[in-house]
């Protein structure tokens, strides 16, 4: 009987590991029919995970240079003409309004502008009135 706390035969420690592609075999059939060398092991049947790690790297970093970024569509926050302006500068400077009212009125001015193509002077009177209340006569 033997004493060997191993039993025999099984006493292999560094197991080389399998190729995951061809399975150990060293070929793989391809998509023809043919057989072909495995691309992964070149033939052994041996994995090679520092190659594979490789090439793992280089596909990243090519993809991380194409960042496929939109542009953002520019929300007009600044009336364009220079009536338009002007009037928005005054309701900037306007110590009695809220920021919520300031920015209100001027969206009302770009808006104006967007569908008149100017700030008519009637405009620009109404919208001063709104925050230059005048004291009743
Ligand atoms: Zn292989």
């Amino acid at each position: 009987m033997s004493n060997s706390p191993y039993g025999g035969s099984s006493r292999q420690h560094h197991e080389p590991a399998l190729c995951g592609i061809c399975g150990g075999d060293g070929r793989i059939d391809n998509s023809f029919g043919n057989v072909a060398r495995c691309p992964s092991c070149g033939g052994s049947g041996r994995r090679r995970e520092e190659i594979a790690f490789h090439d793992v790297t280089k596909t990243k970093e090519a993809h991380h240079q194409r960042s496929n970024r939109a542009p953002a569509v520019e929300k007009q926050t600044w009336p364009s003409t220079h009536a338009g302006a002007q009037l928005a500068t005054e309701i900037r400077d306007a110590a009695s309004l809220t920021a919520e009212v300031k920015a209100r009125l001027t969206r009302e001015i770009i808006d104006h502008e967007a569908s008149h193509g100017l700030c008519t002077q009637t405009f620009i009177k109404k919208m001063r009135k709104q925050f230059r209340p005048q004291p009743p006569r």
